[in-house]
């Protein structure tokens, strides 16, 4: 077998180095359905209640392991139950976890929802431990990062921890894939110049270039201006339109489109988008960008079809083989 690994096994072999890393956010989401949203102060009865697996590293990884990817997260959880039950959840989707720490001194991230009848929602998050992950426990990972093909990060937890595990993966000379969400509006500029590429929404590119993002042309313009600032590659994903990118090397905007399904929940739609991508780049690295994202596009739109995060992501055996 080759050093990456074949697509498509599950981990198997512990000292074999992970193809697609993330250092990045697990967050339990506890969702409740009510017909509507109380008001302040207000008690009312919702009418069902779940628990979801989310938090934007943890669903890029899930993702990319569904897809074949030798998958491993570098992320802090708490030592309480939803720690141990996302640490199951990471091992059910066969994504090593030997650097996903615990502690006692915040709980696991989590996002508390409520959504009504209209689907409209509230939200509120509680980083808790990914917050902690530091620069002791990334040095301790260090083996895991420097031997990746391809690593993630986004902003879910500290950006000093963000920065530095995209400057250990850039020394070691691995590719760095960036999803700056949430978006900041002062966002630090060496994230630009540590990203490989820089893959963003639409509203995420508007909070960064102050420019209105609707559609394919507005996306390319922004897409430029965050192209100066340094990142080798810049892609803005558009939902039903596909995506729209761009690199130091062909400077043009290029729109890949996609073909729109009927959404049923969006949510977690770019994350699948994202893994997917870091998929493609660490296996099939031949390929040119603008095939990986009209796969990638692929991939993210058979997601929409299905309701909740992690649980709509599509595994290698559902999907088309041409795709692989
Ligand atoms: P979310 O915040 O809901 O996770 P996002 O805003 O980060 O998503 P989008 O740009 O909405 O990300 O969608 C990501 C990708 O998902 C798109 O680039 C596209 O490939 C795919 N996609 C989303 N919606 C549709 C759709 N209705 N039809 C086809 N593809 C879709």
């Amino acid at each position: 077998m080759a050093a990456s690994g074949e697509p498509g096994r599950p981990w198997q072999e512990e000292e074999e180095a992970a193809a697609v890393v993330v250092v990045g956010s697990c967050m339990t989401d506890l969702v409740s359905l009510t017909s509507r949203l109380p008001k302040t102060g207000e008690t009312i009865h919702g009418h069902e209640f779940f628990i979801g697996f989310g938090g934007k590293g943890a669903n890029q990884c899930v993702q990319a392991a569904r897809l074949g990817a030798k998958a491993a997260i570098v992320c802090k959880v708490g030592s309480d139950s939803f720690g141990n039950d996302y640490i199951e959840n990471l091992k059910q989707n066969h994504i090593s976890t030997e650097f996903t720490y615990q502690t006692r001194d915040a709980a696991t991230g989590t996002a508390s929802i409520i959504v009504n009848n209209e689907g409209q929602n509230i939200i509120v998050i509680v980083a808790g431990a990914n917050l902690l992950l530091n620069s002791e426990d990334l040095k301790e990972a260090a083996s895991v990062i420097s031997r990746a093909k391809v690593m993630i990060c986004q902003l879910e937890i500290s950006p000093a921890a963000s920065l530095e595990a995209l400057t250990m993966a850039r020394r070691s000379g691995v590719k760095t894939l960036f999803n700056p969400a949430p978006a900041m509006a002062d966002l630090d500029p060496q994230f630009y110049t540590l990203s490989s590429i820089f893959c963003c929404n639409e509203s995420e590119a508007e909070i960064l270039t102050g420019h209105a993002v609707s559609d394919p042309t507005t996306a390319g313009k922004a897409a430029l201006v965050l192209l100066e600032r340094g990142c080798q590659v810049v892609v803005i994903t558009l939902g039903a339109s596909g995506c729209v990118m761009l690199s130091q090397a062909e400077p043009v905007p290029k729109h890949i489109p996609t073909e729109a399904v009927k959404a049923v929940d969006t949510t977690g739609a770019g994350d699948s988008f994202v893994g997917a991508l870091a998929f493609y780049l660490a296996y099939y690295p031949n390929l040119s960008l603008e095939e990986m994202l009209k796969r990638s596009n692929f991939i993210a739109a058979v997601s929409v079809q299905a309701t909740g995060t992690q649980s709509s992501y599509p595994y290698k055996k559902g999907l088309p083989l041409a795709l692989f």
